[in-house]
């Protein structure tokens, strides 16, 4: 099983200009073998296999001097890279993209010889080693790493392992083992036993102070304004991806099947009101945070349809009441005169639907034995790493 380990690392003054020719050096070979794979496809219909253009490298080298001086391994990852960027288009994801130097992730990879020793990261090309924050071990063996900058100056290191561990096999789908989730936006999750996680207030005030200077910066975008729009932002993340983790993790280790309602995110995002509320507790990154972690540990994930109506549903007797509205924080049922709090009604909904359709044979086990890979970990933009800072 593959693990990724996040790290923050101090590299030296001349390391961090060795680190930025790197990531300069990956862009350059990324974008440039986009625009080749692309132009030969559009040309003449020739569909460059990564090897392909990875024995184009000795000779852009001898164009581009400035290539010699990195890890030539990086280079042909960044290749392999695009590639995947590239069959993931044809899976239905967006066009790749050209990289910026301004926008997105500035990172790159070391597929190979990655050694840990005495507080130090030694990679090809830094020798000397680069001193690493070691919060916890690496498990397993070291396969490959990632060093990824942040606007903020911050210097990080993503370790993936081989743990050498057998994929847990899933533990069978029970009733009194399973919990019934409902995502929302005044608490952040609500369970079917009654537990409550609300939105942490130390990320609530912190997001209300970088809307504050988004506002100042839209006026005055000068350069100090800027960084501190940058640390802020950064804060937020952190903090979110903090909390996010918490829960997660207490509901895999405490549950043996999680059930859920599928997200339509991108539909509710088009109500204003929502918007903010929605992207501010990053359900989808907890949904993939579930997902992963259950796979880990050998859990379930079960999902029902966004158009059972999971709220508006008697959790005692079934019956649907079409009155109520969002502002119903608890209603009386009219046929059986339970009294309901809503969301905890919804969670109790959200697991017997998933568990009458699991019976029925129409449940999807989402994700099943599918594990975090190498390419997943490389992509970190669309599968959230395992690990956050600190975490
Ligand atoms: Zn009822």
């Amino acid at each position: 099983m593959f693990k990724a380990f996040k790290y923050r690392i101090f590299p030296s003054e001349s390391q961090k200009e060795l680190i930025a020719k790197h990531i300069g050096s990956s862009r350059f070979v990324y974008n440039l073998a986009l625009e080749t794979k692309n132009t030969a496809y559009l040309g003449s219909k020739h569909n460059f296999s990564p090897f392909d253009l990875i024995k184009q490298l000795p000779e852009l080298k001898k164009e581009c001097e400035w290539l010699k001086e990195v890890n030539s391994q990086s280079l042909q990852q960044s290749i392999q890279n695009m590639d995947i960027a590239f069959k993931k288009f044809f899976k239905g994801a967006g066009f790749p993209k050209f990289k910026s130097k301004h926008k997105g992730k500035q990172s790159f990879s070391i597929p190979q010889n990655v050694l840990v020793e005495n507080d130090l990261l030694i990679i090809p090309k830094f020798k000397e080693g680069i001193k690493i924050s070691l919060h916890r071990p690496t498990e397993g063996i070291i396969k490959s790493a990632t060093i990824s900058a942040t606007s903020t100056g911050k210097y990080f290191v993503s370790i993936l392992c081989d743990t050498k561990q057998d994929i847990p096999s899933k533990e069978p789908i029970k009733e009194s083992t399973t919990i019934g989730v409902d995502l929302g936006i005044k608490d952040f999750a609500t369970t079917s036993e009654g537990e409550v996680f609300e939105n942490p207030k130390n990320l609530r005030k912190a997001q209300s102070r970088l809307k504050y200077v988004q506002r100042k910066y839209s006026k005055n975008k000068g350069k100090r304004t800027k960084k501190r729009l940058a640390l802020l932002h950064e804060k937020v993340v952190n903090k979110r991806k903090d909390f996010l983790h918490k829960v997660s993790t207490k509901l895999i280790r405490e549950n043996q099947t999680i059930a859920l309602e599928n997200l339509n995110v991108a539909g509710m995002v088009k109500n204003h009101n929502l918007a903010q509320a929605i992207s501010d507790v990053s359900w989808s990154t907890f949904v993939t945070m579930l997902e992963y972690k259950a796979d880990w540990y050998g859990k379930n994930i079960l999902r029902i349809g966004r158009f059972a109506p999971s709220s508006k549903t008697c959790s005692c007797c079934g019956t649907i009441n079409k009155e109520l509205t969002l502002k119903d924080r608890e209603w009386t049922c009219p046929k059986c005169n339970s009294v309901l709090d809503r969301d905890i009604s919804a969670a109790i909904n959200i697991k017997s639907f998933a568990l009458k359709n699991n019976l029925s044979g129409e449940h999807t086990l989402k994700n099943q034995g599918e594990l975090l890979t190498l390419v997943k970990v490389l992509i970190p933009e669309a599968h959230p790493i395992a690990f956050g800072v600190g975490g």
